[in-house]
């Protein structure tokens, strides 16, 4: 198993540590080639104006939109917004998720927050501890996106279409491997 992570802005070292913490094999992807061989890929937090920019740049709009109609992607925060189809502002976006997203839609920094989150596909369990980091919400999920988690008034964090996944917030930060254990079990 050999995951990628998008390593051209943001926490993906953050995702490295905790790939390798499951042993599995990891890649920086920052050009078109470095997608070969690869089982999924991470999309980090960051800033989803510039990564959509640098991969617009880097030449790897179109590499990446292929590479997710048959492998898994899964992006977080910065990375989910630019997964979406609909980010309500023009930026360059991969589109490739039923999703429409309002950035920052928790505020300000100062505004980051954590929550507990119940997320029945990671099993029964404890509650997942979540960080919020300037945030977007999924406003809405169409066609074959489904929601994989809300937080306690209604407001969608997490959704999957097929082997494709967004989350509003950042496992990457946490120590709880539940969540990269789950996108690795549809990766394979
Ligand atoms: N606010 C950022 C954006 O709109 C996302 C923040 C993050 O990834 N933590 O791209």
């Amino acid at each position: 198993m050999k995951i990628g992570v998008l390593a051209i802005q943001g926490d993906f070292a953050e995702h490295i540590v905790m790939l390798k913490r499951l042993g599995v094999e990891t890649a920086e992807v920052r050009l078109p080639p470095h997608l070969d061989g690869l089982d999924g890929l991470i999309v980090p937090g960051g800033e989803s104006t510039t990564i959509g920019k640098l991969s617009v740049d880097f030449g790897l709009l179109e590499p990446l939109r292929e590479f997710g109609k048959t492998h898994a992607i899964w992006g977080t925060c910065a990375g989910a917004i630019f997964l979406s189809r609909d980010a309500r502002r023009s930026q360059p976006l991969l589109g490739i998720m039923d999703i429409t997203v309002e950035r920052n839609a928790f505020g300000r920094q100062v505004d980051s927050f954590e929550a507990d989150l119940v997320i029945p596909d990671l099993g029964e369990g404890r509650p997942y501890h979540a960080i919020f980091i300037r945030a977007p919400i999924i406003e809405s999920v169409q066609g074959l996106a489904r929601v994989i988690s809300t937080l306690p008034d209604g407001r969608i964090v997490a959704a999957r279409q097929g082997k494709l996944l967004a989350t509003s917030f950042h496992p990457e930060l946490t120590q709880d491997t539940r969540f990269h254990q789950y996108f690795l079990s549809f990766a394979k």
